[in-house]
């Protein structure tokens, strides 16, 4: 079987969660799935491996999962963005809007350091909004943004196009 229909296969949808008529798709029967997890690592390592790559930022909590595994794989370091309130040294802070309302998202402002190599990884891409906020977090602190990685892109929802205005080039591996 091909790397996206081993994908396609091991994510699950769930139909009207968190509310009635979103179907979300539900990755950890990705995660529970040896041969998936590993499939999925290995597509966002993708190209990066001989770039120099210094630290994976990955998004709270998914983003996690797959980024630990991501920076090992690229001997890299790893910096947690995470809903505000949560880390406990000094952070840089930056407001996004959700489908209802504002939210904050905050990551340590000694996490990277300015000019080193980053890749933000989280599992999904869908309008953009909360891969943005990591963006411009990451580029206060003045990080070079090799890219930004998520197994599964929603098109329809224009979250690749939203990055890539802001000149981050997009790397998904199933839609
Ligand atoms: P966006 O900000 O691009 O609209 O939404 C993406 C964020 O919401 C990501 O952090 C992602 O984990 C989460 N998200 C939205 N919809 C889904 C979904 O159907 N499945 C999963 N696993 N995460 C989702």
């Amino acid at each position: 079987t091909s790397v996206r229909d081993k994908l396609l296969a091991s994510i699950r949808t769930i139909p009207d969660y968190p509310k009635p008529g979103v179907q979300f798709r539900d990755i950890t029967t990705l995660l529970g799935d040896a041969d998936a997890f590993a499939t999925a690592v290995d597509g966002l390592v993708g190209p990066f491996a001989d770039l120099g790559i210094d630290k994976i930022a990955g998004i709270e909590a998914r983003g996690f999962i797959l980024g630990g595994a991501v920076a090992h794989r690229l001997s890299a370091g790893f910096v947690p963005i995470r809903k505000k309130g949560k880390l406990p040294h000094e952070t840089v802070r930056v407001a996004y809007s959700l489908e209802y309302g504002l939210d904050e998202m905050e990551m340590h402002r000694d996490g990277v350091k300015p000019g080193e190599k980053v890749i933000v990884i989280d599992d999904l891409i869908a309008t953009g909004g909360t891969a943005e906020a990591a963006v411009k977090l990451l580029r206060q602190i003045g990080a070079d943004i090799v890219a930004a990685c998520f197994v599964i892109d929603l098109p329809d929802l224009g979250g690749r196009r939203k990055l890539e205005a802001l000149g981050v080039s997009v790397r998904t591996l199933i839609a």
